[in-house]
């Protein structure tokens, strides 16, 4: 029997599309058919439309047939519910956003499509995207593809399960503090964060402009590689983007006389040994293949979990203040007399506990009496990880290091206690701090369940990490969810 077509990776699709054995239709149908069998137990998706799909899908076969293919032609996308679009609300997984449709598309997107993707659907996330698990997502979790009582990671964590249940074979998502890294790692499939500015954030819901970033999440190197070629490059539209020349990868895998470190502070205390035991396999694998190991010394890295959340929640408080219940998100009927308690009492109905705790959080570490002992302190040991990052960087030409201390944990097992949540964070928030790039491989199992591996590199060369990134998904290949999880 031969495999069915949603297991195809989107460069193989594009192959087969390109030599007229299969149309892009009926890649999507395929795709469509897998929703429906396993999208009731999965909950990667907030919405759907099929009707938008095929107009897209149709659009690519009449290219083909007129002897034009994009290079994503016909990839089954999914896209995380804080990107807007115009064919789905944008609701960020949030009720103050509910059925909000957005006048316009992000510049990510709308690179995507116009490169051949056909979008099935926008993906769920933990509400605007503050959490690692999805619970926090005001229309109920996602659930791990690879275990159906655990979550898939997060917050991109309906753009992750999708791809490794195969209702997508690419995705996107966005990154703050590692939400495209962690929810990769934690359901197997690739995730890059890229560098700071790389891809635009017009279009895209905000959480922490100085730290949030789109990013591609897919089952190989290739696909992950050619919807971040799409996606990047500067925008006019977002100041903050980078007009860097986003240079192609060749598909290489070679690493011969490239140096990498482990840094010991990323596979210390709170590390599951089976996850250390994952990275030292893949160090193995790095040698292998020629690459050479350093040491280096980042001894900062103990303090950005708390830079980092004090940072991310100073913006959050920002960035959210403009849901005032006026301007965008359904109309709800609240009860008080004036103005600002009628804006506060719709705040507090339609905002979830998780959002309102950063909100509160944010807006004290701003206030008057603890600017200083707090954000800025918190600036000056993002600007100390920073320096001691990128002259690590200059000694070696990557880093590697586990994506997350843990595999993917049970459902409810840390939601009631927002710093165990917080601590999944620890070894993906420095490259937002930074704003390197970094990567998520599918490296291993441990107890039957996913386990990725970071790469993290200097700006701009996010094509050196998919050479490292390949040579390891070529010495260590996993099983798809299908193959070995609980989505057959
Ligand atoms: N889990 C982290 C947080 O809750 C990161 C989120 C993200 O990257 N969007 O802030």
């Amino acid at each position: 029997m031969t495999a069915p077509l949603w297991t195809l990776t989107a460069a193989e699709s594009r192959r087969r599309i390109a030599a007229g054995e299969i149309t892009a239709q009926e890649l999507l149908s395929a795709h469509l058919e897998r929703i429906d069998a396993v999208e009731p137990r999965v909950h990667a998706f907030l919405a759907r439309s099929a009707e938008a799909a095929r107009r897209d899908a149709e659009a690519v076969d009449g290219s083909r047939a007129r002897g034009e293919l994009a290079p994503l032609a016909g990839a089954v996308l999914g896209v995380k519910d804080v990107i807007a679009g115009l064919d789905h609300p944008t609701t960020a997984a949030s009720r103050i956003l509910e059925g909000y449709v957005s006048p316009y598309e992000a510049t990510s997107l709308r690179r995507a499509r116009a490169r051949g993707a056909v979008v099935v659907g926008k993906t769920n996330l933990d509400e605007f995207a503050m959490g690692s698990s999805s619970e926090h997502s005001a229309f109920g979790p996602t659930l791990n593809p690879w275990d159906l009582e655990r979550v898939p990671g997060g917050s991109s964590s309906g753009s992750a399960a999708a791809v490794a249940a195969g209702m997508a074979q690419v995705a996107l998502g966005t990154d703050t503090g590692g939400s495209i890294r962690q929810p990769a790692s934690f359901c197997g499939t690739f995730g890059l964060k890229p560098t700071y500015g790389r891809v635009s954030r017009y279009g895209v819901v905000a959480f922490a402009s100085s730290m949030d970033q789109v990013g591609p999440l897919g089952r190989s190197v290739e696909d992950v590689a050619r919807l971040y070629e799409a996606i990047a490059g500067g925008d006019e539209l977002d100041a903050s983007s980078a007009a860097e020349p986003v240079e192609p990868w060749t598909g290489s895998d070679d690493v011969r006389g490239l140096a990498f470190a482990v840094p010991d502070e990323y596979v210390g205390a709170g590390v599951d040994p089976g996850v250390a035991r994952v990275v030292r396999e893949a160090a193995r694998a790095l040698l292998d293949a020629g690459a050479v190991e350093r040491r280096v010394a980042l001894p900062a890295t103990e303090h950005a979990l708390d830079a980092y959340y004090l940072v991310a929640d100073a913006e959050a408080s920002s960035n959210l203040g403009r849901y005032d219940g006026l301007r965008y998100g359904p109309r709800r009927a609240v009860d008080a007399p004036e103005a600002a308690a009628w804006i506060s009492a719709y705040r507090g109905r339609s905002f979830g506990t998780e959002v309102k705790r950063r909100i509160m959080l944010g807006t004290h570490v701003l206030s008057a009496g603890y600017y200083d002992a707090y954000y800025l302190r918190a600036m000056r040991v993002r600007a100390l990880i920073r320096r001691e990052l990128l002259a690590a960087l200059e000694t070696v030409d990557f880093l590697l290091t586990p994506t997350s201390p843990v595999v993917a944990f049970r459902l409810g097992e840390r939601v009631d206690d927002p710093l165990a949540m917080y601590a999944v964070d620890i070894l993906s928030v420095t490259a937002n701090l930074a704003g390197l790039p970094a990567m998520s491989v599918p490296a291993g199992l441990h107890q039957g369940l996913p386990v990725g591996v970071q790469l993290m590199g200097r700006p701009f060369q996010e094509t050196l990490l998919f050479r490292a990134a390949e040579a390891l998904s070529r010495r260590l290949p996993q099983p798809a969810a299908w193959e070995a999880g609980a989505v057959r």
